[in-house]
């Protein structure tokens, strides 16, 4: 069994009642994160063309927040919704800027899936934002793309994508074979991934197991895992605050 007995000790994806179909508060989500004796949690709240979603200023109003909320290390984010196929989003630079860190999605309430193609070039265009960190849950069945394109593309930009829990739960019916699939492309390209719960509900956060399961069935090199230890994770923030400042030269 091994490591992968464990939990991520950063959940990268949760969610909260200001995303606008969330049933947690921010202060749930934390002392759930810490009975369950993890190091910190991503809040990556929905953009505004989320029905209800929070307003394009969202990270401007997460500064206000600790960076530490109950011994619980949140991480200032958001789930931007891509919202053309050159992979515009819905939430301006100037406010992703104020991240630390950012997840690009593909959601049908945002823009209704076209081609392959089509898909392909959204997601393409998203992690190319500089600002942008990762892609949350590219393997949607719903949303049909090229593994291997964004595989590629991620290994270059030095970026991340996502093993999203929610694929092997009720929420993302009938997505086992293609999240396979994208877990088999990850590993032939060595992309780093994260595990993240996309919690929805207090309960959720850290939830991983299922992934994780699958992940050790399917032999997935640890170390590709950013978020599995404090230090990798915060390493990868190391990295990215340099690209985004060499950026800014
Ligand atoms: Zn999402
Ligand atoms: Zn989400």
């Amino acid at each position: 069994m091994g490591l992968f007995e464990h939990r991520p000790a950063v959940d990268t994806h949760t969610h909260t009642v200001i995303s606008g179909h969330a049933f947690s508060t921010l202060a749930e989500n934390v002392q759930a994160a810490r009975g369950k004796g993890m190091y910190g949690i991503c809040l990556t709240e929905h953009g505004p063309n989320t029905p209800n979603g929070t307003p394009e200023f969202i990270p401007h109003s997460q500064r206000m927040l600790p960076d530490v909320i109950n011994g619980i290390r949140v991480y200032r984010g958001v789930e931007a919704n891509i919202i053309d196929y050159s992979g515009k989003l819905d939430i301006p630079d100037k406010y992703l800027a104020l991240c630390e860190f950012a997840i690009a999605s593909f959601h049908d309430f945002a823009l209704v899936p076209g081609s392959k193609e089509q898909n392909t070039a959204a997601y393409l265009g998203a992690l190319r934002n500089p600002y942008i960190d990762i892609l949350g849950h590219p393997d949607d069945p719903r949303v049909p793309c090229d593994f291997v394109a964004l595989a590629k593309e991620a290994v270059k930009q030095g970026k991340l994508l996502e093993f999203n829990n929610n694929s092997l739960t009720p929420h993302r019916p009938n997505s086992k074979p293609s999240l396979m699939e994208f877990i088999r492309v990850c590993k032939e390209y060595s992309v780093r991934v994260c595990v993240a719960s996309d919690a929805h509900f207090c309960t959720m956060v850290g939830n991983v197991t299922p992934m994780l399961q699958l992940l050790q069935e399917m032999d997935f090199p640890l170390e590709q895992i950013v978020n599995y230890t404090a230090e990798s994770f915060d390493s990868y923030l190391t990295e990215r605050n340099a690209r985004l400042a060499a950026l800014a030269k």
